[in-house]
């Protein structure tokens, strides 16, 4: 049975586009049929494999040559080794990419919009090369491995700070969990371009020597300082994500404290997309709520896209429970709707897929359902294990939804 988990909330989480008029329009008419275009002609005109790095494309050839040189034959094998260690996935920036250039059939999804609109003009070959190596998640490893709350490159982004600082004060006195211990921090974008980090991270995924790491890091720095619309490592791409970790006496990651981390480029996706009044408590709510699960070691041992579907309503559920409790951070009844609202539109449809969070409207119900039995507990606060058993008793009806 694993014992560390990483567990993020899926970056179309935070680009709700809610009640916004604002944001909305600008996302969902224009990006799905600009996406389908550009995947498409991207993929009769050259071929990009993701598992050998094989490709067709002779621009993006000669890149990968090099990048792989630097790094051993069985660096796939490696990375694999690493995410199954720390329980981490691979990002959901990545992922997008992968399904626009490959090809695959996949529901036009709020994520995938934003993603195409935050990608929109960086060449393709550039774009295969950086997801085929992972490096729009080297800013979430990174901050897995080395973040420090303490440490100004792990700060929060600033004009959040303060929701995301009472936020988790009011979560650790409402949880009956031992909670003293979980750092929240943030993370950023720019840690791509920064030289030493690349290195060390490059190190930790890969299992490689420093000077190989170097090697490496020499090559796609550049790449990235020479793409323009990558906007020197600030393109929020790099950071488009939340997580909580606890690595629980993990051989190997001894050392690294139980976390929560706010993108930096999650809170910008909320900020375009209108969602940033209750945008930051809602994203972490949800993730305080796996450390409820881990605290109660309420994970299933087994993986299954039933399973994390399971948790991960479970998380929205006691994300809503805290945000809309006359203890916790006692929403009114626009912001409860603007809370459900961002969990449906954070929904996925990939439900065979092991990474599936659960479809807009079961998220939504399982939503609605945490805030429905908070205010009907009044001042009263349920024990978290309660609550747990209570949400297992409803999810037959969520997940009819
Ligand atoms: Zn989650």
């Amino acid at each position: 049975m694993k014992s560390t988990r990483t567990r993020a909330i899926v970056v179309t989480a935070t680009m709700a586009l809610t009640l916004s008029a604002a944001a909305a329009p600008t996302f969902a008419a224009s990006s799905p049929a600009a996406s389908s275009r550009a995947a498409s002609s991207a993929a009769q005109k050259y071929t990009y494999d993701f598992r050998t790095g094989a490709t067709t494309d002779p621009q993006a050839a000669p890149i990968v040559k090099k990048l792989l040189a630097a790094l051993p034959k069985d660096w796939q094998a490696r990375r694999a080794a690493f995410l199954a260690k720390t329980g981490a996935e691979p990002g959901p920036v990545g992922r997008s990419i992968e399904a626009q250039l490959t090809g695959a059939k996949c529901e036009p999804t709020t994520l995938n919009a934003y993603v195409e609109k935050i990608t929109a003009g960086i060449p393709l070959p550039r774009l295969f090369v950086l997801a085929l190596v992972g490096a729009f998640d080297y800013p979430t490893y990174d901050a897995l491995i080395y973040g420090s709350r303490t440490d100004a490159d792990y700060s929060l982004t600033p004009g959040t700070t303060g929701k995301v600082r009472y936020t988790t004060s009011v979560a650790r006195g409402f949880w009956d969990i031992k909670s003293g211990d979980i750092a929240v921090m943030g993370m950023h974008s720019n840690m791509v371009v920064d030289r030493a980090r690349v290195i060390r991270t490059v190190q930790t995924i890969f299992g490689v020597s420093a000077a190989d790491a170097a090697q490496f890091a020499d090559l796609i720095i550049p790449l990235i300082l020479d793409t323009k619309q990558l906007r020197d490592g600030n393109n929020p791409m790099f950071s488009l994500n939340a997580f909580a970790f606890t690595a629980e006496g993990q051989a190997g990651l001894e050392g690294i404290g139980d976390r929560i981390v706010m993108g930096e480029g999650m809170i910008k996706a909320l900020r375009d997309t209108g969602n940033i009044e209750v945008g930051p408590q809602m994203v972490l709510s949800h993730e305080y709520g796996h450390h409820v699960q881990f605290e109660n070691h309420a994970y299933p041992a087994q993986t299954s896209p039933e399973n994390t579907r399971m948790m991960e309503l479970m998380a929205d559920a006691y994300g809503a429970y805290l945000d809309s409790h006359r203890e916790g951070l006692n929403f009114n009844a626009e912001r409860v709707n603007g809370a459900i609202a961002l969990a449906h539109l954070v929904g996925d449809c990939a439900v065979n897929n092991p990474g599936h969070h659960g479809t807009p409207s079961q998220r939504a119900a399982a939503a609605s359902w945490g805030a429905s039995l908070a205010k009907s507990n009044g001042t009263t606060v349920l024990p978290s294990k309660q609550v747990q058993a209570l949400f297992l008793k409803a999810l037959p009806a969520i997940l009819k939804h």
